[in-house]
């Protein structure tokens, strides 16, 4: 099923997924999403918050993600820098925080895949290893 573009019509937070949130996770009112085109959702988060973000602001977002989670941003500091310095230049290149250590593929569906934080915990890198890291290293299993 391919996914589409919703809009909650009272505060206009946008969802992208098969079927709407029966529930606007930002002012909670229930089943307020309308279907709109692509480029209405462009438009719509366009015009939102700063659209660029600093390294450290990404550094200290992905902090926060994995808090809660098995995983963990490798403590590793140089290596780190080294992968965010990758993915900051495939968004310079591509516009997107592109995996800094996997080839895009050309097609969009699988390529949205390849923005970082991927889907890792499913890579056979980390699933069921004990150290398990995300292709690149970026994120580790905690001890
Ligand atoms: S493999 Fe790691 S660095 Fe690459 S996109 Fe996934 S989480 Fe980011």
């Amino acid at each position: 099923m391919k996914k589409r573009y919703w809009r909650c019509f009272v505060c206009n937070d946008v969802h992208y997924g098969i079927a709407p949130p029966e529930l606007c996770p930002t002012c909670k009112v229930l089943h307020a999403y309308v279907e709109i085109t692509a480029e209405e959702a462009r438009k719509i988060l366009g015009g939102g918050p700063e659209t660029t973000m600093a390294t450290e602001d990404f550094r200290a977002s992905i902090e926060r993600f994995t808090v809660g989670n098995e995983f963990q941003v490798n403590p590793a500091a140089d290596k780190v820098s080294l992968l965010l310095t990758g993915i900051f230049e495939n968004e310079k290149n591509h516009g997107f925080k592109f995996c800094p250590c996997r080839l895009r593929t050309k097609d969009w569906e699988e390529d949205l895949k390849l923005i970082c934080p991927c889907n890792f915990p499913i890579h056979e890198t980390y699933k069921g290893v004990k150290d398990g890291e995300c292709w690149c290293g970026l994120f580790v299993r905690r001890k």
